[in-house]
Parts: C-alpha cells; structure tokens; sequence
C-alpha cells in the first residue's frame, strides 16, 4: 500500500495538479491531512494561455488562510485595475474609477492563469504536499472503505480521493457520473496580448457593445499583469442570432487588422495566445461517487462560461470546501452544498450570457445606451450585466 499518511486523519489523493488541485492540496494540508497529488503532465510542462485571470478577495482570502505568503504573492503579482468603463457603439456609456486599495486588502487580483499555478506549486512545496508528475490516473474504483487508484507506475490506496482532473475528468467517469448541460452556439475568441512598456495599456476593464471597428460586435478588453485580455463575441452581429463558426475563424485570423485600434496607438499588439470557444455550461450529477470516498471539485464537476469569473473561483471554493469536509466527516454536505452552488453559478454565467446574446437583450442595451447620458442607473446596468449577479445566492460565498 502506498501514500498512506502517518497522520490520525484520513490520507487522500488528489488527482490533477491544475489550480484547484494544488488549492486543494494545500488546504488539505493546513487541515493537517495526508495528501498525494498525482498528475499527468510532466513537471513544468507548459500550459497555454492566460485563462482564469481574475482572482477574486474570496479566492485570495482562502489562499492566504492556508499560506499567507501565497496570497502576498498572488496579490503582488497582480494587478487592481483603476477604473472600469462600458461602451456602446463607439460612446462611453458608463464609467467608474477606484482609488487604489492598500495591498492587504485587494478586492482582487488580475494575473495569467500560470502564474497563479505557479504559485499553487511554491505554495505546495513549502507545505510539505507530495506531488507525482507523470503520473495519469488510468482507473479508479471505491469502496465503503477506501479507494484505490491506478497509474501506470504504481498502485495508490486512500482513504479518499478527490477528482481535480478538469473537463474530461477520468475520475469523474470511474464513478459513473456525468456533466450535464447546454453548450453556446456562440463562439468567442479570446487573445492574450502581450504588455509592451512602451505603450502601457490603461489598467481599466472595458466592455464594448457593438464595436463598430469590429463590425458591431461586443469585445471585452481586461489588462492583468503582463497582458491584455481581449474577448471578441462572434455571431449575433446585427442582430442575428444564429451561430457562424466560420465568421470566427476569420475574425480571429484577421486580428493583425482589428487589434491594434483596441490599444494605445503605436502598441506592437503581439499576440501571445489565440483561441476560439463555445462555453458550456454543464453541472456533474453528483459532487461524489456511491460510497462517500471520491469527491470532484473544479472543472471536474462543473463547466462555466467565464463571464464574472465563476470558473477558478468557484474551483477554489470547491477546494476548501472538499478540505473542510474531509476534515470534518461531512462528505455528503460537501455534495449537496457544492452541487447547490454550481448550479447557481452556472444560472448567474448564463444570466451574463444570455445578456450578452439574446436579440431581446440587444434591444433593452440599445434602449439603456439611449437612456444613459441622463441615468446613471441605465449605464450601470449596460457595466455590470455582462458577468452576471453579483451574488449568486450562495450563503457565505461569492461563489
Ligand atoms: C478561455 C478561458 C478563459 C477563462 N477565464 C476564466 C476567468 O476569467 N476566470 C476564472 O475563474 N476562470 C476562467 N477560466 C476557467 C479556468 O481556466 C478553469 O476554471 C481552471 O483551469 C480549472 O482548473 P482545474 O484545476 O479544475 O482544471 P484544469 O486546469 O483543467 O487542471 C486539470 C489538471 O488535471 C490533470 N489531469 C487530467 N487528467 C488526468 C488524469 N487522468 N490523471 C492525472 N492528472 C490528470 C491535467 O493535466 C491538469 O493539470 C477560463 C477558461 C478558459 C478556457
């Protein structure tokens, strides 16, 4: 038997060393609990693109619970923006500016996905967490007592495993359950831009409804630490509904023509990551198998589409959930509690996406725009319902 822990508390593995995986290693750890982490890839393969680039103050609050030089880290190598500001048709409808938060209370940090990895792994490290790279979980089944997990190398036993796997979890599968849910038609292109110094991008998230220098489209522009967001939103364009694949593929293979009006004149506009997606919006079954033991958190259990961050974040609150229970005994709360909220996240990520594609939306934005040089009200409305609500509905979590 290998991996088991000498500690009074249950051993468990994690399988996936993604973000939500090493977070919930890490708690795991500052509850006292033997953790293994087995995952696929090799160590310091590298992984594409900026991704989840908004950590939120809940994330960051759980992060640095568990080491508090992490959230240091996770907030120092981030970026608060200053301002956020809303566009329709090429006009300011909305603006709104920030002072800057003294560093021990960011309300978040805007920082590329690998970095965030970066620091999950660090964390790790320091934490004592066991990792084993090269390691994909091939099968796994449990038992009223246990479980047991193969990988081409060894054979591990546990008293509990928790799922970590991403979208096309393998664990999630061994238990039998399934994601469920409804894919866009639409597709959105997503570009990380690289900073040039020379020519610094404003630290201000700007939404544009209807661009007209991308023929009416909405794009999304969202500086972090070393880049530049920017989500082009494909069909829908002029009021059609109807998905256009191929209207993506060009316009994203057009961008060298588009880009550089989005940024400060003279910006080189060096593209660094370049993809196309259709967001689904799935929930997994059940959160835990048939006998207690095997447990999913992060995109293993739940898929959403990015507007208002819901992915990572609510990865995070998987993971300090799954902690607490398996600290606790309390695995069957785990299912039901994250279960209830992916459920909710996934109606708040469809609220932003419905807002964002449906002709009845693009008609009250239109009416909002007219209305808003006179009602600041209008204008906050066009700002805040491309994430979403705010709250989720979710007691004592954002997400
Ligand atoms: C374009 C885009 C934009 C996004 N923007 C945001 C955003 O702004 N905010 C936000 O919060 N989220 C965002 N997300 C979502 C965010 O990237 C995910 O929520 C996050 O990566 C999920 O982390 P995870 O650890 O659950 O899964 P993953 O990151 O997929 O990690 C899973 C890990 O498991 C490993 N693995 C897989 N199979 C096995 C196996 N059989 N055995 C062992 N290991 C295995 C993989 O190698 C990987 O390391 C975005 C995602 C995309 C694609």
């Amino acid at each position: 038997m290998t991996n088991r822990s000498t500690s009074p508390h249950p051993s468990v593995l994690v399988v996936g060393a993604g973000p939500v995986g090493l977070a919930a290693a890490l708690l795991l750890r500052a509850r006292g609990l033997g953790v293994t982490v087995l995952e696929a890839s090799a160590r310091g393969a590298p992984r594409p693109g900026s991704r989840a680039i908004f950590l939120h103050r809940q994330s960051l609050a759980t992060l640095a619970g568990a080491d508090p030089a992490l959230g240091a880290a996770l907030v120092g190598r981030g970026l608060v923006w200053s301002a956020r500001s809303t566009h329709y048709a090429g006009r300011e409808v909305h603006r709104r500016t920030y002072h800057p938060p003294p560093v021990h209370r960011a309300p978040f940090s805007a920082l590329p996905q690998p970095v965030i990895e970066e620091e999950l792994r660090a964390a790790c490290v320091r934490a004592g967490v066991d990792v084993r790279w090269e390691a994909p979980v091939r099968s796994l089944s449990s038992a009223p007592d246990g479980v047991l997990v193969r990988t081409p190398q060894d054979v591990h036993r546990a008293a509990y495993a928790i799922g970590c796997d991403g979208a096309r979890s393998a664990v999630r599968e061994a238990i039998g359950v399934r994601l469920r849910g409804p894919r866009s038609p639409h597709t959105f292109i997503v570009l990380d831009v690289a900073d040039d110094p020379a020519h610094p991008v404003p630290a201000e998230r700007v939404f544009h409804y209807r661009d007209p220098r991308l023929g009416g489209r909405n794009v999304l522009i969202a500086p972090f630490r070393g880049g530049v967001r920017v989500d082009v939103q494909c069909a829908g364009r002029g009021g059609e509904a109807a998905a256009d694949p191929d209207d993506a593929a060009a316009v994203a293979a057009s961008a060298a023509d588009w880009l550089p009006a989005l940024l400060p004149e003279g910006h080189p506009a060096a593209v660094t990551w370049s993809s196309r997606y259709r967001f689904q919006q799935a929930v997994a079954d059940s959160f835990v198998d048939a006998h207690g033991r095997v447990l999913l958190a992060g995109e293993a259990g739940h898929l959403f589409a990015p507007f208002g961050a819901r992915g990572l974040n609510s990865g995070i609150a998987d993971a300090a959930a799954a902690a607490g229970a398996l600290a606790e005994g309390d695995v069957a709360g785990y299912a039901d509690a994250r279960r209830r909220a992916a459920t909710l996240n996934r109606r708040a990520s469809g609220r932003a996406l419905t807002h964002l594609t449906s002709p009845w939306s693009r008609a009250a934005q239109r009416l909002a725009a007219a209305s808003a040089p006179r009602s600041r009200r209008a204008g906050r409305w066009l700002d805040d319902a491309p994430y979403g609500p705010r709250d989720a509905g979710i007691p004592g979590s954002k997400y």
